[in-house]
């Protein structure tokens, strides 16, 4: 428990390090509004809440009254919500500082944060390297020590593919575990906030005050908070699949070692590990990028010029307002999802692409339930095909952007949790493990995650 005096001393000590984490540019709120806000925010918070003085950034596609939310666009450049989403309210009552804006792709579209319209974050260990993405600003900023965790958020891998690549814990949440109220949709059906932390620990603490029931949103299920596991002793009586689909023979060498140490340490720990089989995994990264895209067209349709951020004026008519607004609002990468999106529901397309896509995604969530259904707890995979890549890599070439969501996307399509944690690096790059649970047994993984992490070397190269 710490006391006033504390939290104003941990306010200014977060404002400090938050000034010398700049270069990565990950955080989009000034330093000075920053420092400001922050020994405010420590004088009004509840000595009492769990997080009580504890600065937790927030990704820029989620409302705060505080700063502003611009989603990294020039869309939204200098828009202020008028209201708090439910997950940054709950933080607030916990006692939690919120500590600036993270940098992020545009509306969450992308894997490097390097679709931003304030420019791209920079990998805290490598300046050349991409710190992942979409929720880089929340990985970089976590990695580089500025602050113990931070929201981000995943419609395809968001929160654990940067988590990843910089070092750090990142936990997809079960779709309808915490509420969306306040996050900028991009894929509604596929959308949820997550937490990035230093560690399994600092994460899940702020996951089991974000989550719970919210009258606000009918898609967040009327459920308590998450309770948090204890550490377990070992692993003993839990059954690990190990997919197969996962370990492809082309699998980045390094990667396979990471990934392959981790498992022994998993049976050591006590666990069983099962080779088993997700057969539509294949598909998932074609069926993701039909139905986020889909959705992503229809919930951006509202950025028009007259409701939110600047209007970019045409000539006199309403059509020039939108065109000229969107046109000069949207960068590249979201054009290119809404041309894409509207493109598979169109009349025609629709059931060639969009209906097909759905099918697809049941046999996907169908293949988790299926050996989740033949006893076995949880999946162990690799978060990402690759440590972190170079900026400019593969900006020029979207399929290749899009793949390094392969392992990532599949648990959204079934709405399933899912983490990922440090396993190792290779030439001093971070290489990311990921737990995939059955949908509202976070608990499981989160026991599974509090031992690996204990046990494994993942500062060291394998
Ligand atoms: N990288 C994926 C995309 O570009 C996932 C993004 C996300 O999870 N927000 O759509």
């Amino acid at each position: 428990m710490i006391d006033p005096t504390e939290a104003l001393a941990s306010a200014k000590a977060a404002a400090d390090r938050l000034v010398k984490a700049k270069r990565l540019n990950a955080c989009l709120t000034p330093p000075k509004d920053l420092r400001k806000s922050l020994l405010q925010q420590a004088q009004a918070a509840h000595p009492s809440g769990v997080l009580y003085g504890m600065p937790v950034a927030v990704k820029d596609n989620i409302c705060t009254l505080e700063f502003t939310t611009t989603c990294g666009s020039k869309v939204l450049k200098a828009y202020r919500s008028p209201f708090e989403a439910t997950a940054v309210a709950k933080l607030r009552a916990a006692g939690a500082l919120i500590a600036g804006k993270t940098n992020c792709d545009e509306f969450g579209m992308g894997s490097s944060t390097e679709h931003s319209a304030y420019g791209r974050t920079l990998h805290p260990t490598d300046k050349v390297r991409v710190p992942g993405g979409s929720s880089g600003g929340s990985a970089a900023l976590v990695a580089a020590g500025a602050v113990p965790a931070a929201l981000g958020s995943e419609t395809g891998g968001s929160v654990r593919q940067p988590a990843s690549f910089c070092g750090v814990v990142g936990i997809k949440p079960t779709y309808g575990r915490v509420s969306r109220y306040g996050l900028v949709a991009f894929g509604s059906s596929l959308d949820q906030i997550g937490v990035l932390g230093r560690s399994v620990h600092d994460a899940a603490r702020v996951l089991s005050v974000i989550s719970g029931r919210d009258p606000k949103d009918s898609t967040c299920e009327d459920r308590d908070p998450l309770r948090l596991p204890t550490v377990p002793e070992s692993l003993q009586g839990f059954v690990i699949g190990i997919p197969k689909e996962y370990f492809p023979p082309d699998l980045d060498a390094g990667v396979r070692r990471a990934c392959d140490r981790a498992i022994r340490l998993l049976k050591e720990l006590g666990a069983a590990v099962r080779d088993v089989s997700l057969p539509h995994t294949s598909y998932a990264v074609p069926t993701y990028y039909i139905i986020a895209p889909a959705e992503a067209s229809s919930n951006l349709a509202r950025y028009d010029g007259a409701r939110y951020g600047p209007r970019f004026d045409g000539q006199l008519d309403v059509r020039s307002l939108y065109r000229r607004t969107r046109g000069e609002g949207f960068g590249p990468e979201v054009r290119r999802r809404i041309l894409v999106g509207t493109y598979v529901l169109s009349s025609g397309y629709y059931d060639a692409y969009y209906r097909k896509a759905q099918q697809m995604r049941a046999l996907i969530a169908q293949d988790f339930r299926n050996v989740f259904d033949r006893g076995v707890d949880l999946l162990f995979t690799p978060t990402t095909p690759s440590s972190a890549f170079k900026a400019g890599e593969k900006l020029a070439d979207p399929v290749a952007m899009y793949l390094s969501d392969i392992f990532t996307v599949t648990a959204n399509l079934a709405g399933v949790p899912a983490l990922s944690l440090p396993v190792g690096r290779i030439k001093g790059l971070p290489i990311g493990g990921q737990f995939i649970g059955q949908a509202f047994l976070e608990d499981e993984m989160l026991e599974a995650a509090y031992a690996l992490e204990r046990v494994v070397p993942a500062g060291e190269d394998v």
